[in-house]
């Protein structure tokens, strides 16, 4: 998707990941700290596109745990994945 190479992108990622101090979000919620590689959209893109560069959807991740947001082979959200949708949902009723 041209998405990803757009210049609005490049520039939010790199804001999400200072905001989040390039550190894992989701590590961080058990004490960890992981260096993020990733910024996740928490509404995935394809079903919120509007949602694209709102801050508040976007979190940053170290791969291993971007790999456990998406289901492997369906690209669909994961429990976990789901679980952050939840989080976030009263913010999207605000809107
Ligand atoms: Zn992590």
């Amino acid at each position: 998707m041209g998405f990803y190479k757009t210049r609005k992108w490049i520039n939010k990622r790199e804001k999400v990941l200072r905001r989040d101090e390039y550190m894992c979000r989701e590590c961080r919620r058990y004490g960890k700290t992981s260096a993020a590689t990733t910024v996740h959209h928490i509404n995935q893109l394809r079903d919120h596109p509007e949602l694209a560069l709102a801050e508040w959807n976007l979190i940053s991740l170290c791969g291993r745990c971007h790999d456990k947001m998406h289901d492997r082979t369906t690209d669909a959200l994961t429990a976990l994945g789901q679980a952050w949708v939840e989080r976030m949902r009263p913010t999207l009723e605000i809107l």
